[in-house]
């Protein structure tokens, strides 16, 4: 079980993939409609939410550079790729009656807004759910990290992980069935473990700004909602 911590403001990381659905490939509209409604649920209780949505469900960096794309260039379209996924989820949650704000680390001012931080600060205090999108803005670098950047600037009290399963586990419990999940961890157990949780920049940074990383599945019903209110099943992180 969760401690009972009052949380104002957080973000949530979300990646990619938990757009796709059964999918292989892209944006799957109704698992995006069911993430925008636990953000939703969320929200209405009175908290303070932003967003980072990942790109790897339609473009990974990595992997276009290992067949021939130049790195950097292969970062930026990995970068572009995080902005349609914040458009998606604005729309779905927009669909649902939550206002909300995209902010790109790249200006694409047509498309949305520039980040600029204390507008951003604004938008949360005025209760808009902002999603920031194209990452830190900078190729070598991974949507983990720019949630945890964004989320020191934004003074959250906690970064949320929205993942496939309920925590952080030992071992992959897809494959293991006695694979045991932590209640909690502290970020240097993460880094020590080297456990495959977040990367261990984006860990470093929540490390040195006291802020606490909480995983938890994205796709259990009201796990959001229950997690803030201390009563959900997640692993919380924290020095
Ligand atoms: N990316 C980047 N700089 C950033 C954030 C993302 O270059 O600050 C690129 C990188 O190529 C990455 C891609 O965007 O592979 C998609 O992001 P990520 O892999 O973090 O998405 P997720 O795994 O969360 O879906």
């Amino acid at each position: 079980m969760a401690e009972k911590i009052k949380y104002s403001r957080v973000l949530l990381k979300v990646s990619g993939e938990a757009l796709m659905g059964d999918k292989a490939y892209g944006i799957d509209v109704a698992m995006t409609n069911k993430v925008a409604n636990e953000v939703k649920k969320a929200h209405d209780g009175g908290l303070q939410v932003c967003l980072v949505i990942g790109g790897g469900n339609i473009f990974r960096g990595l992997s276009a550079a290992a067949s021939g794309i130049e790195r950097s260039t292969a970062d930026y379209m990995g970068m572009l790729a995080t902005v349609m996924n914040a458009l998606a989820m604005q729309s779905a949650l927009e669909r649902i009656g939550v206002t909300t704000r995209v902010m790109s680390a790249i200006p694409m001012t047509t498309v949305c807004e520039p980040y600029i931080r204390r507008r951003a600060v604004r938008h949360l205090e005025k209760g808009r759910v902002v999603i920031f999108a194209a990452g830190t803005g900078n190729p070598y670098f991974t949507t983990d990290t720019a949630a945890a950047l964004r989320a020191a600037e934004m003074d959250c009290d906690a970064l949320l992980k929205g993942t496939q399963v309920d925590g952080v586990y030992d071992s992959d419990p897809k494959e293991n069935p006695d694979a045991k999940r932590y209640d909690t961890l502290t970020h240097m157990d993460v880094i020590a473990k080297e456990l495959k949780v977040m990367d261990s920049s984006a860990v470093t940074l929540m490390k040195e700004n006291n802020i606490p990383i909480i995983v938890f599945s994205i796709h259990k019903p009201d796990s959001f909602e229950n997690v803030m209110k201390g009563e959900g099943i997640c692993t919380i992180i924290r020095t």
